[in-house]
């Protein structure tokens, strides 16, 4: 498919080495060249995913009825601090696979199970094990500081594996810095040094918003360098700030919708003109496939311009915004200073913070 072209039936594709040497009918071949026959079939580029916590590919499909108060227990409370490197190079490695056999052949690797150098090591060997396209975002959930930023070992994965040029498998950070300190600001500092993309979890209800936006463009931490996650739980004013600074979204709506994140921010980022991509998250909630994304993305978008009429015809049901309300408890010592805390979907009482999303509700 092509946006001038559209789509071209009965078309030959050649592929010489990692190139696209030519595409048009009854095309000539070399000899010895492998022929794929693809009849009947879509040809299109490979996908995009820019959000995807591949580490936790072990325990695919453990939490598909997970609130995220399970998840944090669970994933990043009681297992993640079990796996061992060897564990990490095995969900990278099946996660890469997944990716790949879904059509996904770029996926940024969230990493936050990068809890040692080690660890980081087993990640990055898997990303190379296999073929595709990868950017290994490291980070460290468990951590109770950024010391595994400026402690020494990113600068020498930027020696020894992430050197080349042209490599398939690339470096960036995901921060996940949710509130602000001169920690954090330092670790900034340490990314814009090195020219170093960087990620954050971001707007997420009940556990990151508007004090982290503001932080981060305050701090030169909004860039067209800058991804961030969710993003969805957040005001116009922080959308402005996020568009000023030039930086982008990942928007991963089955993870926001399910978890009760957010609404799914595409309307926003489109009035904003901010950018979007979109990602899958974790498989140990959700598909890798990002077929199911799309669909996902799109019903949300469509569903809340039904969701909010403008001006609702008289004497007819319609429907209007009705505030949900969650509770968070202390973080927990173990998810450490990028505050990782609980924000429970089970008991909807109450610090006081109300979501924006928008659940539909009949009108008497
Ligand atoms: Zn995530």
């Amino acid at each position: 498919m092509d946006p001038a072209r559209g789509v071209l039936p009965e078309t030959d594709v050649l592929v010489r080495g990692t190139t696209i040497a030519a595409v048009g009918k009854r095309l000539s071949t070399p000899a010895h060249t492998t022929v794929i026959d693809a009849d009947g079939a879509l040809l299109l580029p490979g996908f995009v995913d820019t959000h995807r916590h591949m580490w936790q590919t072990a325990l695919r499909g453990v939490g598909a009825d997970w609130t995220i108060t399970d998840y944090l227990e669970w994933m990043l409370t009681r297992w993640g601090p079990l796996f061992r490197p060897q564990d990490i190079y095995a969900a990278n490695y099946l996660g890469m696979v997944e990716a790949v056999n879904d059509g996904v052949t770029t996926v940024t690797d969230w990493s936050h199970g990068s809890r040692t150098p080690e660890h980081a090591d087993a990640a990055v060997d898997a990303l190379f094990a296999v073929p595709g396209r990868a950017r290994y975002a490291y980070a460290n959930a468990f951590a109770s500081d950024f010391g595994w930023v400026t402690g020494g070992h990113i600068d020498q994965l930027l020696k020894t594996r992430f050197a080349g040029a042209d490599q398939l498998v690339t470096m960036q950070l995901a921060l996940d810095i949710l509130s602000g300190s001169e920690d954090a600001r330092q670790a900034l500092r340490f990314a814009r040094d090195r020219d170093l993309r960087v990620g954050h979890h971001a707007g997420i209800f009940g556990m990151a918003g508007e004090e982290q936006i503001r932080f981060l463009a305050e701090n030169d931490g909004l860039s067209p360098s800058t991804m961030l996650v969710h993003a969805a739980a957040l005001s116009d004013d922080a959308y402005r700030r996020i568009a000023d600074g030039g930086a982008h979204l990942s928007i991963s709506s089955e993870s926001e919708l399910n978890a009760g994140q957010g609404y799914p921010p595409t309307a926003k980022a489109r009035r904003h003109g901010i950018p979007i991509s979109l990602s899958m998250d974790t498989v140990v909630w959700w598909s890798g496939d990002m077929f199911s994304a799309m669909p996902s993305t799109l019903s949300a978008d469509r569903g809340l311009a039904t969701c909010t009429p403008t001006k609702p015809a008289r004497r007819s049901p319609t429907t209007r915004c009705a505030p949900r309300t969650y509770s968070s408890t202390p973080r927990s010592a173990a998810h450490g200073h990028s505050a990782w805390t609980t924000s429970s979907a089970r008991s909807p009482r109450a610090n006081g913070r109300t979501s924006s999303c928008c659940a539909p509700t009949p009108q008497r």
